[in-house]
């Protein structure tokens, strides 16, 4: 049985993980913690998750040593929770994004001692579609036009999405082009589009969990590549099936393609 932590565990992801982790016979949830304003400080878990008491109440700080924290929460919760872990020695998955790059230089730093797998999203398809946009940029060439949109909840705080960023970052790897000079976000005004750039398009509407398209067009033709997450638990399943992956493994910096072999 590992013994899980939840960074987050009041929030709409932590919840659902606290929810699978429960209803699981490989887990155990051990700690729940959110952040120290949170209304829902001291009530149990399990109870908030819908899935009645598993006799873990939600705090501010990790006070024992579960084998694997899973992290979605904000950047601050990330980098509050990251020298825990490090100290120690949990192991780490995190699933928050809108991460700075200082932050995640320092995940990358601490992956030297503690093992972490960081995904902008645990979803299977999303991380075929990743793998997949470089490989049909580098077959279509470089007259194909390529636009990225990606639509989520009114609640979402980071835009473009942190996969709507890895699709862009794989084409750009695949076509060596450098990320900070392709990505444009949005378009206003008197602005054609330039050879070589990846247009990224945020849209944010209702309820929408989240879904991502990636064009490819050129005089003739538009090929789309296109992801839509039903519901978060897609996620969840991820994130705990990294939980168990990450758990025991050396130290290092992993992501979800690690996780599944692809
Ligand atoms: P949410 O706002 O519902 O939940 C976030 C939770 O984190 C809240 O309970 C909040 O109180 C808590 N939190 C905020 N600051 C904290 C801190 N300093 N310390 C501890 N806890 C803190 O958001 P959500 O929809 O559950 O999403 C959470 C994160 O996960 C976001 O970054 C989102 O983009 C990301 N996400 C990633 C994936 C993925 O597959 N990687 C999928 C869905 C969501």
């Amino acid at each position: 049985m590992t013994e899980l932590g939840v960074v987050g565990a009041a929030g709409r992801m932590g919840m659902r993980i606290v929810a699978l982790a429960a209803a699981s016979d490989e887990f155990s949830v051990v700690e729940a913690v959110d952040r120290d304003d949170c209304p829902h400080t001291g009530r149990d878990a399990g109870e908030l998750a819908g899935v009645g008491s598993l006799g873990v109440t939600v705090s501010d700080m990790i006070t024992g040593h579960p084998d694997v924290v899973i992290d979605f929460s904000l950047p601050e919760g990330t980098m509050a929770f990251l020298p825990a872990c490090r100290e120690k020695g949990i192991a780490m998955v995190i699933g928050t994004t809108g991460l700075t790059e200082s932050q995640l230089a320092e995940i990358a730093d601490t992956a030297g001692e503690i093992p972490i797998v960081r995904a902008s999203n645990f979803s299977m398809g999303i991380n075929l579609l990743i793998k997949l946009a470089g490989e049909v940029a580098v077959a279509l060439g470089d007259d194909y036009d390529i636009e990225i949109t990606e639509t989520h909840h009114r609640f979402k705080k980071d835009a473009p999405s942190g996969t709507a960023v890895a699709l862009a970052r794989s084409i750009c790897g695949a076509t060596g082009r450098e990320y900070a000079d392709a990505a444009t976000f949005g378009r206003s005004g008197a602005q054609p589009r330039e050879a070589g750039e990846i247009g990224m398009h945020a849209v944010r509407l209702g309820d929408t969990i989240g879904e991502h398209s990636v064009y490819f067009g050129n005089l003739g033709e538009t090929v789309t590549l296109a992801h839509a997450a039903h519901t978060r638990d897609t996620f969840v399943r991820g994130a705990l099936r990294a939980a168990k992956w990450v758990t025991g493994r050396k130290p290092g910096l992993y992501d979800m393609r690690d996780v599944l072999g692809i």
